[in-house]
Order: C-alpha cells, then structure tokens, then sequence
C-alpha cells in the first residue's frame, strides 16, 4: 500500500508497527490499547502494537501478557532492567516488523487521534513524520521553559534544527530506521537521530493530552540527562570553548599587564590583592568547567568503545523468535 519503503527486513505483509515503550504503566495499558487500536483498524492496514517493558517494577508485564493473550496484534518485548525511555524506543524498533513504524508514550499524552494524520503524511511520501507539542495547562513552567530555551541551544550548537515542543512522538518509515539501527551511540537521542537522518519528512503539530493515570517517570535529573545527552551527541562545539574562553582571557590579561607595568613605570604600583584573587579564581572556575566537558566527552567515547548492547530483552510475547532484526549484539 505504501509506495516509498525500501523493503529489507520488513515483516511480510505488516504495514504498521507501534512501539510504545511503558516503565511502571499498569494503570495504562488497557487505556491506551482501547483508544489506539481502533484507529489502526480504521486504517486499513496490518498492525501490531509492540509494547516494551523497560524494567518495571509493578504490574506492567502481566498487563501486556494479558492483552498479548487478547489480541496477536499485540506484543511485548521485557527488558531486563530500566534502560531509560530512549533504549526502550530504540529496542522496539528493531522488533518492529513494519513497513512504518509510529513511536509513541504509554500514558495517551501523544493522542493516538494523530495516528491517521501521520499515516497520511507517510502515504503522502513522508519517510518521517515528526511532530511538535502545543502544551497542555497542566505541563509545568518548567517544562515549557526549559523545552523552549534547550531547543534553541540545541540547534544553535548542532545546527540540526529542532523545534520547540520536539518530543519522540514520530513515524519512521523502514528506510530511514534502516539508516540508523546500526548506530552505536552509547547514550541514544532519537528526536535529534531522527532528523538527522535526513529524508523527506513532515512535522505536525498536536495538542499533548494529559496523563492518563499514574505520575510522570521523568525527574529533572532524568530530563537534564536526555537533554545533555542530546548536546554532546550532536555537537562538540562545548569542547572548543576553551580556545574561545583561552583566547578572551589572554587578551584581558595582557592589557592587564600593561596597565599593571605602566603604572608601575610612572612609580605608582596598583595596589591590593583582592583582584588578584578574584582573577585567579574566575581562570580557575572557567578552568574546571572546561575540564568538565572534556571529562563528559571522553566518557562517551568511552561507554561507546565498550560496545555493549543498548539493551537486553529477558523475555518476548506474541513475538515468533526470528522476528526481532538481525542484529550480532542483540
Ligand atoms: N519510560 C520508559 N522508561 C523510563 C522512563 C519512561 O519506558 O525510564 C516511558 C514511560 O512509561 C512513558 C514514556 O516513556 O510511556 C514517557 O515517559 P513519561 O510520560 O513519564 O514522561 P513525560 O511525559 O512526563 O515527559
Ligand atoms: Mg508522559
């Protein structure tokens, strides 16, 4: 039905996969199969729903057996701890067997009311659909914000352009997953690999919905971690601040110096150390920041050279071994 799929890998005959990865969602899944699968049905094309349980500590697996049992559309992949939402999304790709697949979060906050607009925009040649959030009232301040200003930086500094609200509520056709399902990042930013990859895409804009039941699973230490793991995947622009701030700093120091010895020429010495102390401390400062950011991109470099897996399934259901991508490491 879809014309612009490069066919590799997919899963005879199956049109659509939706991967949602769920932590600690019990009270959600019934919910949010209920409100997803019709419009799947509605489509027209085959479907299965691969739910990925990534290290829950509460009922969320049995639910998913539960509805695996129900239906045989619907199937569950179970991590073998939390790996954080960006593995979880990016272990149920690589189950999915698709022609398209639509990732979405399992507390119905990305509307599955938007699954017939991004099938449409694939049909219309899209290889990827993103998509931009309109707030809820209930997000927080802080939220908002941080989402507003952190977009910026991260285009500012990557120049790959995200735009405020960018969340990992998307549809990846096979050919752009095929583009990347290889790579080896050790800490993963899908929204920014996504387009990155580049293709002919769409963006639409949805109104985020309110979470369903149960608290959000991301802290702020979490969010700042995602965020930060977005810049130093895509940019390495914070390592060559310290020409910028080295550069700056030696030009002041040197027209220091010759005020300093000037007026120690006309024999009046400046006096105090106050200055001295607030100079060394404001180098030093800078000093250790900039040290920082070598640290964090060396230990990048360092989870990347261990090669580990992404992630590590413990169990499947309703998935026929075989089915899961080929894939050495997995
Ligand atoms: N999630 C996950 N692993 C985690 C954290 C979150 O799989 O370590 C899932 C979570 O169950 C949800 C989606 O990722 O389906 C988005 O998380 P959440 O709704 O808590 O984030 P928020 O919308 O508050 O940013
Ligand atoms: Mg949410």
């Amino acid at each position: 039905m879809n014309h612009n799929t490069s066919d590799q890998n997919t899963q005879p005959g199956l049109d659509i996969s939706i991967i949602v990865p769920v932590y600690n969602e019990e009270e959600n899944i019934a919910d949010l199969l209920q409100e997803t699968l019709p419009h799947l049905s509605a489509s027209g094309l085959s479907y299965e729903v691969i739910l990925i349980n990534d290290g829950s500590k509460d009922g969320t697996w049995l639910e998913i057996q539960k509805a695996a049992n129900n239906d045989p559309c619907v199937k569950g992949v179970s991590l073998s701890r939390n790996f954080g939402h960006q593995h979880a999304l990016f272990c149920g790709l690589h189950f999915a067997g698709g022609r398209a697949m639509i990732c979405m979060d399992g507390d119905l906050q990305h509307p599955p009311s938007m699954i017939p607009k991004m099938l449409h925009a694939w049909k219309e040649g899209a290889k990827v659909v993103t998509t931009t959030r309109i707030s809820n009232a209930k997000t927080s301040w802080l939220k908002k914000t941080s989402s507003r200003y952190y977009y910026k930086l991260f285009t500012f500094l990557s120049g790959v352009p995200l735009h405020e609200g960018t969340s990992d509520f998307c549809l990846i056709d096979r050919q752009a997953f095929e583009a990347f399902k290889d790579f080896k990042d050790a800490n993963l930013f899908l929204r920014g690999i996504v387009h990155w990859v580049g293709f002919p895409s769409a963006s639409l804009a949805y109104q985020e919905g309110e979470r369903k039941k149960g608290k959000s699973k991301y802290s702020l230490l979490k969010m700042l971690h995602l965020g930060l793991t977005g810049i130093i995947s895509f940019s390495t622009v914070p390592l060559k601040l310290g020409i910028w701030a080295g550069l700056l700093m030696s030009a002041f120091s040197f027209f220091e110096l010759v005020y300093i010895l000037t007026r120690y020429l006309q024999g009046a010495t400046v006096p105090g150390w106050a200055s001295t102390v607030g100079v060394v401390s404001l180098l030093f400062g800078i000093l250790f920041i900039l040290l920082g950011c070598i640290g964090i991109y060396l230990a990048d470099i360092h989870n990347c050279l261990k090669n580990r897996p992404p992630f590590i399934v413990e169990k499947i259901v309703n998935i026929r071994t075989g089915d899961e991508r080929k894939d050495d490491r997995y």
